[in-house]
């Protein structure tokens, strides 16, 4: 349910409003947008309310909201919503590259990847310390070890990190070294961990389930949400289909689809969306054409000995390729890449 409020009513009306909704036993979360103040209410409305609530001082309408996900609509929030990562904004017309290992493996390996992602382009560094796995035989992350790596990389690039939680209980720790908290496909419908990353105060990533519908993806992006944290961004990160040839099937129609009906950033990650490193780049490159916001890409050394998803994995040069490539394609879009102008600003002031 939607609460519209008249433009230019009183800031009053809208405090007195979002007390009444507490009493009530409902939660009112504010979206104000240029053209009009929308109150989402959450909790268990019904139709009855609609006429109550449009007799209250400064209302202009109630809307309801006939789909099951409220908080993440483009009915809540017509506008984009931007999140602030450091110096970048991700959603909006700035393209962000999200870029590094699969796994945190050690020192050397995570240092080289930062320094020739950020060389070629990317904004933001990616690595699991903690990497949730199908076998408990393979590799499972070095845990706050990998954390501290990661830690130092970005204070020596300057780039932000992204980091995947697993538990309620790692959200603390995790929060501590990360810029933005990655929630993956496997944990998409991890309520608890939902619950615990909405009261993070840091932006967070829902992959989305790899045998997710859109609607319950956006409803565990409600979750999270639901608890105050406004700062999401989902990724598609292929789904589970009958084919074999590729890990997982990368829906490239999922980015104009979320874009239609939500307002949150979409980010392609076509490494897990293809699973084979020689579809990362025409998948990539589709997801900006489609209109995506981002990519994360998985870079490695050597993927030949990589511990985690070395098949899916870029070497240094075809990383480079790939971003000489995402640009040329953001560009025909319309787009920027993210950093770009400020990367030659720094350039220029170096110069003097
Ligand atoms: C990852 O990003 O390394 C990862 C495990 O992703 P997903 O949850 O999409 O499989
Ligand atoms: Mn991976």
């Amino acid at each position: 349910m939607l609460i519209v409020m008249t433009k230019g009513s009183p800031e009053k009306d809208l405090e007195d409003i979002l007390e009444k909704l507490t009493q009530m036993g409902f939660t009112g979360h504010v979206s104000k947008g240029v053209e009009r103040t929308v109150i989402g209410v959450v909790g268990r409305t019904y139709p009855e309310l609609k006429d109550m609530m449009e007799m209250w001082s400064g209302v202009s309408e109630v809307v309801l909201i006939s789909k099951p996900y409220k908080l993440s609509s483009r009915e809540f929030q017509p506008q984009d919503t931007r999140i602030r990562v450091g110096d970048l904004t991700i959603g909006g017309e700035e393209i962000v590259v999200m870029a590094g290992p699969c796994a945190v493996e050690s020192e050397e390996q995570v240092l080289q990847t930062a320094r020739a992602v950020k060389a070629a382009g990317a904004n933001i560094l990616r690595g699991g310390a903690f990497k949730p796995s199908s076998s408990p035989y393979t590799f499972r992350g070095l845990g706050e070890d990998g954390l501290k790596i990661l830690a130092l990389a970005s204070q020596e690039t300057g780039m932000p990190v992204i980091t995947e939680v697993m538990t309620p209980q790692d959200v603390e720790l995790v929060s501590r070294y990360a810029d933005i908290l990655q929630v993956g496909t496997r944990n998409m419908q991890n309520f608890i961990l939902l619950d615990e990353v909405g009261k993070a105060q840091k932006p967070v990533m829902l992959k989305r389930g790899m045998s997710a519908t859109i609607e319950e993806w956006l409803l565990s992006a409600e979750y999270i949400l639901a608890q105050g944290n406004r700062q999401l961004l989902l990724c598609e990160r292929g789904i589970r289909t009958f084919e074999t040839y590729t890990r997982n099937t990368m829906d490239i129609s999922a980015i104009p689809i979320i874009q239609k009906l939500s307002h949150l950033p979409i980010i392609a990650d076509p490494s897990h969306g293809t699973g084979r490193w020689h579809l990362v780049a025409p998948l990539a490159l589709a997801s900006v054409a489609a209109g995506a916001d981002g990519l994360m890409i998985e870079v490695h050394p050597n993927p030949e000995s990589a511990l985690k998803d070395g098949a899916q994995s870029l070497t240094f040069e075809n990383f480079e390729r790939l971003m000489e490539q995402v640009v040329a394609v953001a560009l025909s879009m319309g787009r920027k890449m993210a950093g770009s102008a400020k990367g030659e600003a720094k350039e220029v002031a170096k110069g003097n």
